[in-house]
């Protein structure tokens, strides 16, 4: 299919300083945890947003020096000429796809704990380090600064020998020391760099000025710069010094990427922010005070929204993180007027929460992110079928739907039933519940394809039993029949049911999104500590009921830290009016009355009174059907259960688990056996030179 003609302004080509952008689609820096520990994946995780059409990709925060050692964090290095080569993994790949190839230089002073290199973190005033190290930064004197500014410099003349098109000075997310220097609860100097807003900006412009000089004839520079913390007076506005910041500097660098701060709400999540370009508010200004092209980002997978942007003059290329991480392809199927096969991002954050975790990206949507050097996965292609066998799939939740999805583009005959009568399994539920409507995104997306692929044969209101599947003699079955969640109370903090539980009446989380009524003051027991018990929460307050919610650890749904919702969450139920309390377990119920306890102190005790009492542990696979099949497992060439019925998980978990699963249906590779590819150091290369 060809482009629709009102989309052809994403595709003008845009310069940028001496380079030009071919579109206007362009990968923000965003992490991965691929980086300097895993610079193959890296370059291929980056290639192959190039390979879909984005114009620009860049690389995530590289640190420019060991004094700004991110240590635990895995993301870029260019600390000296041996980091080269690294880069041009990246580089290469990026430009055989003839996109341009951006790095983001760093240095983030308090927010890096040097915990590799050992050096004594920097900041503009001596502060205590970030979250809960016991370590401090000491105040730069003179020459730390001239050493910032070199450093920026030698790290800028190391990216233009790598290959960079566009080099990045960075003052964002409240991670980096330049944007430490704009702000007074960091900058408390009494000399030049201090002091007056001037003063303060000081060093980002010689930063900026220093990098043009040095590598300006050939690379664009671009500012990442963070124009308003959403903290009103108490921090940086786009309305006041937000602006200023943006008059003062506003043609030094040749491109603006502005945005939010911190991560939390540059990275907002769609429960928090439903709607995409949510940033603008903040950041249209900036086209108004500069005439170098600005992007900004907003989870941005509309294309009537992006041409939206640029023709009422926000923005003049479209930033995506998150929505090229779900569609690395995004751009090629708006070009090929594909828009209907765009895999939307739903909003989730569990990319960020892996990077919080330290671990390798991964996403809901996208179950190849991560994987495309690793296990040689590409988010658009997959292998032919290699018979003409039939396959069945039972059950289409997320793993039953993308599992048969993947299936019937090898190319396999794919029979997929469902018990219920519309397809999405605990999609359909959970994208009721409030904030959460983009999930229904993993259902739609899939179903869609599904239903233009004559491959598949959907069976709605089909309850399969065991001998049901044995009379139907398909040789490949898959059972993605999920999960439920437990009543008894079993979870993370009671290994044995709860005293009491089995007496009284008590709503679980099924229950409560099937519909049941739920009357009058609410308990909800939350030893889940991930996303259920505080929508659960919310809902009922938003239903006029009083809720208190009981919770073993110190914070509530403590888990969504790694998807920064956490604050939020706290904040919004304390503001609704829930009850909060942590640090406590639900001992036993009698009646209408539950104790609870202090998890450190049995013998710190209160009894609760409660109407309704809804508790959210943990879940159990509905595997029932599996496991009778596994008596008769020699019917079948293949039998496997997937998704939450084999072992409950996120909704990413079981998306890639059929993926996976359709993946590999008959190639010969067992699960268990080492798939994937590892990036091992080298160690006899390395002794050969010692
Ligand atoms: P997952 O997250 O692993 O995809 P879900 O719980 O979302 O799991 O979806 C499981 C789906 O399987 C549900 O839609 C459910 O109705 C369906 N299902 C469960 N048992 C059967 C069965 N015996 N036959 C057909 N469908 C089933
Ligand atoms: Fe979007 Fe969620 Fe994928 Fe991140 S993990 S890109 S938020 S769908």
């Amino acid at each position: 299919m060809a482009r629709d003609p009102k989309y052809d302004i994403l595709f003008e080509p845009v310069k940028i300083g001496p380079v030009t952008a071919p579109n206007r689609f362009f990968q923000v820096p965003h992490c991965n945890v691929l980086g300097h520990g895993r610079p193959r994946a890296e370059a291929a995780n980056r290639r192959v947003k190039a390979e879909g059409g984005w114009g620009v990709v860049c690389t995530q925060e590289v640190e420019i020096h060991p004094s700004t050692d991110a240590t635990p964090f895995i993301e870029g290095r260019i600390w000296d000429d041996r980091d080269i080569p690294q880069h041009r993994l990246m580089t290469d790949a990026v430009h055989e796809h003839g996109a341009l190839a951006g790095i983001e230089l760093a240095y983030n002073a308090s927010h890096a704990p040097n915990l590799y290199s050992r050096i004594a973190p920097m900041a503009p005033s001596a502060i205590a380090v970030r979250d809960t190290f016991p370590i401090q930064a000491r105040a730069m004197n003179k020459r730390d600064i001239a050493d910032v500014r070199r450093w920026h410099v030698e790290a800028a003349q190391r990216s233009r020998q790598a290959g960079y098109d566009i080099i990045y000075v960075y003052a964002g997310h409240n991670l980096s020391l330049l944007q430490h220097f704009f702000k007074p609860q960091y900058n408390q100097r009494s000399d030049e760099y201090g002091g007056s807003l001037e003063n303060r900006v000081r060093l980002a412009k010689e930063v900026l000025t220093d990098v043009k000089e040095a590598v300006g004839d050939e690379c664009a520079i671009a500012f990442r710069f963070a124009t308003d913390e959403l903290m009103g007076p108490d921090g940086l506005q786009a309305e006041s010094e937000g602006r200023d910041i943006v008059g003062m500097l506003a043609e030094i660098p040749d491109l603006w990427d502005v945005n939010i701060s911190d991560w939390a709400n540059d990275s907002a999540t769609a429960r928090f922010e439903p709607n995409e370009g949510y940033q603008e508010p903040y950041t249209a200004f900036v086209k108004t005070l500069t005439s170098k092209p600005v992007v900004g980002v907003g989870r941005f997978t509309s294309a009537d929204a992006m041409v939206s942007q640029i023709r009422r003059g926000v923005l003049d290329l479209i930033g995506a993180a998150r929505p090229s991480i779900a569609d690395p392809f995004l751009p090629r199927k708006i070009d090929e007027g594909r828009i209907e096969d765009i895999r939307e991002c739903i909003g989730c954050n569990i990319c960020v929460a892996q990077d919080m975790m330290v671990a390798p990206i991964r996403c809901t949507q996208n179950p190849t992110q991560g994987e495309e050097w690793k296990q040689n996965w590409h988010p658009e292609k997959i292998d032919a079928a290699v018979s003409d066998d039939a396959v069945l799939v039972v059950g289409a939740g997320p793993a039953g739907l993308e599992c048969s999805m993947q299936l019937a583009n090898r190319g396999y005959a794919v029979t997929l039933a469902e018990a219920g009568e519309v397809l999405g399994g605990r999609i359909v539920r959970e994208s009721e519940l409030p904030g959460m409507a983009s999930y229904a995104r993993v259902r739609d997306y899939r179903e869609n394809q599904i239903r233009q692929n004559p491959n598949v044969e959907i069976y709605l209101g089909n309850h399969l039993s065991a001998n049901d599947i044995i009379e139907l003699q398909i040789p490949h079955v898959l059972i993605a029949t999920g999960a439920h969640w437990r009543r008894d109370g079993t979870g993370r903090q009671h290994a044995f049911p709860i005293e009491g539980l089995e007496n009284v009446s008590v709503l679980t989380p099924d229950d409560v999104l099937a519909g049941a009524e739920i009357g009058g003051r609410v308990l909800i027991y939350d030893d889940d500590h991930y996303f259920m018990g505080s929508s659960i929460a919310e809902r009922c307050r938003d239903q006029g009921n009083d809720v208190c919610l009981v919770t073993p650890e110190s914070k509530l749904s403590i888990w969504t830290e790694y998807t920064l919702e956490q604050e939020k969450i706290q904040s919004r139920l304390l503001a609704l009016g829930v009850e909060i309390v942590v640090s406590h377990q639900l001992l036993k119920v009698v009646g209408n009355k539950a104790t609870i306890a202090n998890i450190y102190s049995n013998n710190h005790q209160q009894q609760v009174d409660f109407e309704t009492l809804i508790v959210v542990t943990s879940r159990q696979s509905d595997d029932v059907l599996y496991q009778a099949l596994l008596e008769q497992e020699h019917r079948f060439k293949t039998l496997r259960a997937i998704g939450d019925c084999n072992a409950p998980g996120t909704i990413a978990a079981a998306v890639y688990d059929g993926h996976s699963a359709a993946r590999y249906l008959q190639s010969g590779k067992d699960i268990y056996a080492p798939l994937f590819a590892r990036e091992m150091p080298e160690i006899e290369s390395a002794l050969k030179k010692q």
